[in-house]
């Protein structure tokens, strides 16, 4: 549905006039602050309105709905690779909750926060190290700058032990599109400590329906959080040749099915998903169609020391848990892996020291390995910092931004994540990296492989098509691969866990019934078109 220009220009001035000019912006101010991504798609706002308190949601829903307004709400808008801060479809309302900043409560004793839209992943570690509250803050690749709660709802997931963030969700509140106010069956019959404890509630389970959908703008999600362990520690790993993939996948299987509690995840990258971590890409040399030829990628290999796959995996628990955990670890990988260390934080930080002291390119390089795995433990032991990030930087020609925090959409980085579910299968990990190398080449994009594990019988792997976003021909051929990986995966068997925002449409048409069933509910709630209207229906 289109909104006249005269009843826009009506709406800016009410939404002015009701919560201050400073907080609504007119179609192009919305356009230049909230329309970078990372893609090659551009999706055009009707205005943005930014609020701070839940309250003002109710108001400003109950002035759009009756216009037929559609609204899309971002928490902190960084969804970068899936569409960041751009909706759906042309003509809504970006609503920016980023303002909403307050922990609502915190229970010590059990490790559950309530948190608003706009707490970051650096604001909880803040709140946490303030009180000095031993718990893990449940972190992303995406940085410290990001939403709890968007994440949640996207059923994003990390590397700390409760890794799935929506599975660690008990409570959760929204604004309808009406502006009346939804809560659980168990919050408002049995109240909301109670509710806050306990995910499931009495009654049909209705929070998932807020994830991945636009049924309502959520104001507050509670999370259980993990206890900060008694020890922390990665264990690396490489095998030296390809053909070791098959069997360590059995062998990460095995473990999961042996160690859940102990092991937060494992991940398995390719050569090349490593290098973009470790070197910085050599543009002089490209191949002939666009992307590094494998004599390049050996002998970069050769030279930062990466073998064609590495492990990395995170284990939590107790002095005694983390032995028997290692014990167990060396066992299954006996006779697969090549170099099979365990790092804890304190290690990490005596390898950086010592690599400060060696000399020349070789120090250079350890100085450099060193700082990055300070870094993943860090960020696995629950301390939010950038040290993913800079994978999104890999192709873009421009410095990185210093003494500024990083953000792709912002520096022009270009970056699509194509992030399928592959079944824990040696024979389908296989049949998933050969996929992916073919089909990425053919695009002119690297085939940066990770699988995950997000639990004992399935992977989910990461696959960021990176390019330089100021290259048009670039975007093209970036969206074109993902679309050519999206149906390709599917007739193999493999499909996403989420989508961003240019591959909506393909999905509708993939999923007519299912999303048909999604347009009913939302039809019900009313809120067919006014809330992140496209998105997963
Ligand atoms: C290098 C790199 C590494 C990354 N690593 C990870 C990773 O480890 N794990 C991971 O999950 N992602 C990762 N990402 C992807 C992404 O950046 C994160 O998932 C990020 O947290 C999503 O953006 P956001 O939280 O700012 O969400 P937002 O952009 O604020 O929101 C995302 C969507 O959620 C919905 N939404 C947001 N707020 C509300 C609300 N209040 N009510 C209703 N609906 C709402 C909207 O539809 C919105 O479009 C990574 C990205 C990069 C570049």
């Amino acid at each position: 549905m289109s909104i006249s220009p005269a009843i826009t220009a009506d709406l800016l001035l009410s939404l002015r006039r009701q919560f201050g000019a400073d907080c609504v912006d007119d179609a192009s101010q919305a356009q230049s602050r909230y329309g970078a991504d990372t893609g090659a798609g551009r999706t055009d706002l009707l205005g943005a309105l930014r609020l701070s308190q839940a309250a003002q949601i109710s108001t400003a829903l109950a002035m759009l709905n009756p216009l037929g307004v559609p609204v899309h709400p971002i928490s902190s808008g960084h969804n970068w690779g899936y569409g960041t801060a751009r909706p759906a479809s042309d003509g809504c309302l970006l609503l920016d909750l980023s303002g909403m900043k307050r922990i609502l409560d915190f229970d010590a004793e059990l490790g559950v926060v309530s948190v608003e839209p706009g707490v970051t992943q650096q604001d909880l570690a803040d709140f946490l190290d303030q009180g000095r509250h031993p718990f893990l803050v449940p972190v992303t690749g995406a940085g410290p700058s990001c939403s709890l709660l968007s994440n949640a709802l996207e059923r994003g997931y990390g590397v700390t032990p409760i890794s799935d963030h929506f599975a660690a969700v008990t409570d959760l509140e929204a604004v309808l599109p009406d502006g009346s106010l939804y809560r659980s069956m168990l919050a408002e019959a049995g109240g909301s400590d109670l509710a806050r404890l306990y995910r499931w509630g009495i009654g049909a389970y209705t929070h998932g329906l807020f994830t991945q959908s636009g049924l309502g703008v959520v104001t507050r999600v509670s999370i259980l959080l993990a206890r900060r362990p008694e020890g922390t520690e990665v264990c690396l790993f490489s095998l030296r040749d390809d053909s070791l993939l098959e069997p360590a996948v059995a062998a990460v299987r095995g473990l999961m099915q042996r160690l859940p509690s102990t092991i937060g995840g494992i991940n398995l990258m390719n050569r090349h998903r490593v290098l973009a971590m470790s070197a910085p890409y050599p543009f002089e040399r490209l191949g002939p169609q666009g992307v590094l030829p494998p004599e390049v990628i050996a002998a970069l290999g050769q030279e930062y020391q990466i073998l064609p796959w590495t492990g990395f995996c995170t284990l939590y628990g107790s002095t005694a848990v983390l032995r028997g955990a290692r014990e167990e670890i060396r066992r299954a990988l006996r006779g697969l892996a090549s170099r099979l260390m365990f790092v804890s934080p304190r290690r990490a930080d005596q390898l950086a020291r010592l690599a400060k002291l060696l000399p020349g390119r070789m120090g250079s390089s350890l100085r450099r390995a060193a700082g990055t795995l300070r870094q993943s433990l860090q960020l696995v032991a629950g301390r939010p910092n950038e040290t993913a990030l800079p994978l999104a930087y890999w192709r873009n020609p421009r410095p990185q931004p210093e003494g500024v925090a990083r953000n792709p959409a912002r520096d022009g980085c270009g970056l699509l994540w194509y992030a399928p579910l592959v079944p824990m299968r040696g024979s389908d990990a296989r049949r998933f990296a050969e996929f992916v190398f073919r089909t990425t080449q053919q695009y002119g994009m690297e085939p940066l492989i990770t699988f995950t594990t997000l639990n004992q019988a399935v992977f989910d792997s990461t696959i960021p098509l990176v390019f330089d976003r100021q290259d048009d021909g670039a975007a093209a051929r970036a969206q074109a691969c993902y679309e050519a990986l999206l149906s390709g995966g599917r007739e193999l068997g493999f499909f996403p866990y989420r989508v961003g925002v240019d591959a909506m449409a393909q999905l509708r048409d993939l999923a007519p019934q299912a999303c048909a069933f999604q347009q009913r509910l939302r039809a019900g709630i009313g809120a067919e078109h006014l809330i992140a209207p496209g998105r997963y229906s």
